[in-house]
């Protein structure tokens, strides 16, 4: 070979005896194909095969069957953010005419796509209550084609009844689809729970280190996956190889960061309930949490994120408290090694009281610090909460 197609193609090198422990990165664009009637027949590899790089190597599938395999469920399919997965759901399933029902404690951009971008497509969505349990039956006309359930809900977590949910759903013939990002698949398997699809965003537990952007979307039913694999194909939506081996390396420790954060967001929340009113902490395993029942009933953990509800008339108060903090970080997104912590007004985007009528949350996700020192930070927020007298 002359120079300039060395520099092209490489020599092949051996990869005999070369076990790694990590996943490789497999990087491509195209897939080479050996020969002319392979590449006319390469539809024939059907959804699962390599056929270009967009649709998946074995980095991704790699990730995939890892997820697939911790949700007990057939197919996963990979997208760039949490956000882009639920979107893939609902514009793959969804058509002018259909209706999707929406928790009221949904992950604020899904009520953005619906309200947004959806209904300018005449796909209708309507807004239910998270606490309605099975009397979702009452919610379900013709029109509708895909419940979205999200549990517990973002900010307030609203433990959903899932079961019931589902059951009244499929009475009907409907799609569940499940937001499970709060516990991930170590803490709660949804389509064991009746739940036809599951999403997670990756970018939280999963790559745990706030460094990229992931999801997910997992299902038992080869029809759904065909229709969800297409739509994605024909948007042109899919993942870097890279990012999936730094998601695969996050898992390795996902276990391990999970049970830390969430045994030490527990004992905040415990010490907490002995110094303000308990009724403001917002954590499913406190016994004290309105849900915490059906938590219990159906979740093998927790999670290392909660919230607590703060007085209407504390608002002004909390943003100075929270600039106090030195080792909370302040910002959005959860689940990595960094605490956080992030004052939501939520007043105003909530149709129904839910767990926090007062609008006003701090929410906390618990990382790899000290507990001493963020405790340190906490201590005067609680404080102030504690001697707040309503005006
Ligand atoms: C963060 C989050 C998402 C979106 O994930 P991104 O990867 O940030 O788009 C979806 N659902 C829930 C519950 C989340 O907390």
């Amino acid at each position: 070979m002359k120079d300039k197609t060395v520099c092209v193609c490489p020599p092949h090198v051996s990869h005999e005896g070369f076990a790694s422990l990590a996943t490789p990165t497999y990087r491509a664009s195209t897939i080479a194909f050996p020969n002319a009637a392979a590449f006319a027949n390469r539809m024939d590899r059907g959804p699962d095969g390599y056929i270009y790089g967009l649709h998946g190597t074995p980095t991704s599938r790699t990730l995939e069957a890892a997820i697939s395999a911790l949700e007990g469920a057939a197919h996963t399919m990979l997208q760039p953010s949490g956000q882009a997965s639920i979107s893939v759901v609902f514009l793959a399933l969804l058509k002018p005419g259909d209706t999707v029902l929406i928790p009221d404690c949904a992950y604020p951009p899904v009520s953005s796509l619906c309200n947004g971008y959806l209904a300018d497509r005449g796909i209708a969505h309507r807004v239910y209550d998270p606490l309605i349990g099975g009397d979702i039956a009452g919610l379900i006309d013709d029109s509708v084609k895909l419940i979205w359930v999200e549990s517990p809900g973002s900010a307030t977590m609203e433990v959903q009844d899932l079961p019931a949910i589902a059951k009244a759903a499929h009475d009907r013939g409907v799609l569940v689809g499940m937001d499970n990002t709060w516990a991930s698949p170590l803490h709660f398997k949804p389509l064991a729970y009746g739940a036809d699809i599951v999403v997670e965003a990756l970018t939280k537990y999963f790559s745990g280190h706030s460094d990229l952007l992931m999801g997910s979307v997992s299902v038992t039913d080869e029809g759904v996956y065909k229709q969800l694999k297409s739509t994605m194909s024909m948007l042109g939506i899919g993942v870097s190889p890279d990012d999936c081996s730094l998601v695969l390396r996050g898992m390795e420790t996902m276990a391990v960061r999970l049970k830390h954060g969430s045994d030490v967001a527990l004992n905040f929340a415990t010490r907490m309930s002995k110094i303000i009113d308990p009724a403001l902490i917002l954590h499913p395993a406190l016994p004290t949490f309105p849900q915490h029942g059906m938590w219990q009933r159906d979740f093998a953990g927790a999670s290392a994120l909660f919230s607590i509800m703060i007085p209407a008339d504390m608002a002004g108060e909390l943003d100075g408290l929270i600039d106090q903090a030195k080792t909370f970080s302040i910002g959005a997104s959860w689940g990595g090694t960094h605490s956080l912590m992030v004052p939501m007004a939520i007043g105003t985007m909530r149709k129904f009281d839910g767990n926090a009528p007062s609008g006003i949350i701090l929410r906390l996700s618990i990382g790899m610090e000290d507990p001493d020192d963020l405790w340190t930070d906490l201590a005067p927020i609680l404080d102030a909460i504690a001697h707040h007298q309503p005006a």
